[in-house]
């Protein structure tokens, strides 16, 4: 039997950047250096949801996590992560590493060590104070919602991982970390 039994949970996008809000995709596909760096240090991958797209489609504009932080939202992080949850607790249970989940920093949904805030809502335009609601734009140094959802879904089944996040200027450097 060949498997080593290593995986990770990686962010929708790293895998396919085609979820990515318009404007902020770096590459044309997904992320070489992570994916193959993965598979190459033998960690077979579980694509996470792309929970944004889910809910608002691919031609939403970019959220800050207090827009996202509200029932509904968290609703369906929990509905699609459950059956991400049950297949990792499966692998769990029969000896499977489960090595880190990897996120997307900067994210409102994805993040691991910051996410981003503000004021950021409404309709577009000077008349409806734009440049203040840009202007109250800010990192906030916590997970983004669905890693949040994440965290707590796993801790309930009693599975402990560590969550650890991709530097998009410098891609490889979150596998150090593995
Ligand atoms: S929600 Fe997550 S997976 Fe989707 S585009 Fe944003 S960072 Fe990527």
């Amino acid at each position: 039997m060949k498997r080593n039994k290593k995986i990770v949970l990686l962010a929708h996008c790293i895998l396919n950047v085609n979820a990515k809000v318009y404007g902020l995709a770096t590459v044309p596909a997904g992320c070489k250096q992570i994916v193959t760096g993965l598979l190459n240090r033998g960690f077979s991958i579980i694509q996470l949801p792309c929970v944004e797209q889910s809910c608002f489609g691919i031609n939403r504009w970019g959220k800050v996590k207090n827009q996202l932080s509200f029932p509904g939202f968290r609703s369906k992080c929990r509905s699609l992560l459950k059956p991400i949850v049950e297949q990792v607790l499966d692998f769990y249970e029969n000896g499977y590493e489960i090595a880190a989940v990897i996120g997307l920093d900067g994210s409102p949904t994805c993040g691991v060590n910051y996410t981003c805030t503000g004021n950021w809502g409404g309709e577009i335009g000077e008349d409806f104070g734009l440049s203040a609601k840009i202007a109250s734009l800010d990192i906030l140094r916590e997970a983004g919602v669905m890693m949040d959802i994440l965290q707590e879904m796993l801790e309930e089944v009693g599975v402990s991982v560590k969550f650890i996040a991709v530097d998009e200027s410098n891609p490889e450097t979150c596998l150090i970390n593995l």
